[in-house]
C-alpha cells in the first residue's frame, strides 16, 4: 500500500468519523446539511431505485428539537412542502423518505378541527391496545401500489417537545395508522413488510 493511499485512507476514515459522530450527537452531518440547504420540493426515494432502497432499510437516528436550529425547521418545512405536492397528495412522510435518516415525521392530524399538517420529533410508540383492524394503505416511496394492512387502533406515543422534553399522547383510528406507518420507516420498515405476518 502506498503512503499516498494510506495517508488518503486515512482522511477518508477521518471524515467518515466525524460524519458518524455528528450523527450520534443528534448533528446535522455536512452531507444532510447541503440537502436541507437545497431549494424547493425534496426527491422522494423509492424502492424502485436500489440506492434509495438501501437507505429506506435503515434506521434513524435521533435528532435535537430545538426551535433555533434553522436547518431543522427548515428540513421540515421542506418535507412539508414535498408531502402536499399535488403529485404527491400524502398524509404523512418520514425523513427517510427525502434522503435522511433522522426520527422525524410529518403527519397530517385527520383527527383534528381543520386536519392540521404537524411535525413530530423523535417519536416513538410506547403502547398499543385493542384489536388490530384491516386498512388500506400506500406509500410516497412505493409508487402505483396499495395493499390492506392490519394495524393497531389505539396508541399511546411519545415524542420531544420544543423545550427538551418529551410529550405522550394518545391517538386512535386512521391517524394512528398513519403514525404507525411513518414511526415503522424510522426503523426501517415499509408496509409491505407487514403482509405476510398480517394478523400477529
Ligand atoms: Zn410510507
Amino acid at each position: 500500500m502506498g503512503t499516498r493511499f494510506t495517508l488518503l485512507l486515512f482522511v477518508l476514515l477521518c471524515l467518515l468519523g466525524v460524519e458518524v459522530k455528528a450523527q450520534k450527537a443528534n448533528k446535522f452531518t455536512k452531507a444532510e446539511k447541503r440537502l436541507i440547504k437545497e431549494d424547493g420540493l425534496m426527491r422522494v426515494l423509492t424502492i424502485n431505485n436500489e440506492e434509495d432502497s438501501f437507505l429506506l432499510r435503515k434506521p434513524s437516528f435521533d435528532v435535537k428539537a430545538d426551535s433555533s436550529n434553522k436547518k431543522l425547521l427548515r428540513l421540515i418545512d421542506r418535507t412539508i412542502l414535498t408531502m402536499t405536492d399535488s403529485s404527491q397528495m400524502g398524509v404523512g412522510i418520514a425523513a427517510p423518505q427525502v434522503g435522511l435518516l433522522r426520527n422525524l415525521i410529518i403527519v397530517q392530524r385527520l383527527d383534528q378541527e381543520n386536519s392540521p399538517i404537524q411535525a413530530y420529533v423523535n417519536p416513538r410508540i410506547i403502547s398499543c391496545a385493542g384489536e388490530k383492524i384491516e386498512g388500506r394503505e400506500g406509500c410516497l416511496s412505493i409508487p402505483n401500489r396499495s395493499e390492506m394492512v392490519f394495524r393497531q387502533q389505539d396508541i399511546e406515543l411519545e415524542y420531544s417537545d420544543w423545550n427538551g422534553g418529551k410529550i405522550r399522547e394518545r391517538v386512535t383510528g386512521f391517524t394512528s395508522v398513519i403514525f404507525q406507518h411513518e414511526i415503522d420507516h424510522l426503523n426501517g420498515i415499509l408496509y409491505i413488510d407487514h403482509l405476510a405476518n398480517d394478523q400477529d
